[in-house]
């Protein structure tokens, strides 16, 4: 570091002491996150025809390989594949994946390391989910941003279409919390509240996570910094804000 750079452990805004009971709330809002029965969420639905459930980013670029891969996000795949396979099971049909599949250049690169190109692995769902019965019939949707609400493709029509057909519950599950998630289930819920229809969307903690790159670490590398657990937890909290359900987890019974 030289004398001109700025100081990574600076705290000239005080956050730390000003927001001290802001992160003593958030700490308070995890611990009151709760379980929801899946059985209970299907029957509060409407019955297994009224519940969509969306997989985000569950790709090889964020779980195995490249630059944005994390641990993090690869603990997720499993339980979510679980999750979704006992609402296959209990007779839910509306599924949908969405894939980061970039174009070559694409402007997002300009924020994050090229990732995800369209065609590579690491665009494609982790091996070993494809082959289950609820992946087989999900809707596939390749994204070129962090939202496919946002674009020309096939997500928004369906979101539109399922809705019109009957579903009051969408379950939102991925990667990153703060990123693709978020941008995903605000779309959904802007689009409900501005015309009017009842969606109840929730967001399970135990199926979604986010990236840690510590600031020690981003410095060297010349990246932007980036807190996994208060990123996820804040994030959370602001689809709490928004009218959209965190729960700790979905559970089935033994
Ligand atoms: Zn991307």
């Amino acid at each position: 570091m030289t004398t001109n750079d700025p100081d990574p452990k600076a705290n000239p805004h005080g956050f730390a002491e000003t927001s001290r009971d802001f992160l003593s709330y958030l700490d308070r809002f995890m611990d009151a996150l709760e379980h929801r029965d899946l059985d209970t969420l299907i029957a509060e639905a409407g019955g297994p025809a009224s519940v969509a459930a969306i997989a985000v980013d569950l790709v090889g670029g964020f779980c195995d390989a490249g630059p944005l891969a994390s641990d993090r996000v690869a603990a997720i795949v499993e339980p979510v594949g679980t999750a979704f396979s006992h609402a296959y099971a209990r007779g839910v049909r509306h599924f949908a994946i969405l894939r980061d599949a970039h174009v070559p250049g694409a402007p997002e690169f300009d924020s994050f390391p090229p990732h995800c190109l369209a065609g590579s692995d690491e665009s494609q769902l982790v091996p070993g989910r494809t082959g289950q019965p609820w992946a087989h019939g999900a809707l596939d949707i390749p994204k070129n941003s962090l939202s496919a609400w946002v674009d020309d493709g096939p997500f928004r029509p369906w979101v539109m279409d399922i809705v019109a057909r009957g579903v009051t519950t969408i379950i939102v599950t991925g990667d990153c919390t703060d990123l693709c998630v978020f941008h995903t289930a605000m779309g959904i819920r802007l689009w409900a509240n501005a015309t009017n229809r009842n969606v109840r969307i929730i967001v399970p903690t135990s199926l979604v996570d986010t990236y840690d790159l510590p600031v020690d670490f981003a410095v060297t590398i010349g990246a932007v910094p980036h807190d996994g657990d208060l990123l996820n937890a804040t994030f959370l909290y602001h689809l709490r804000l928004n009218g959209i359900e965190a729960i700790l987890s979905i559970t089935v019974p033994d």
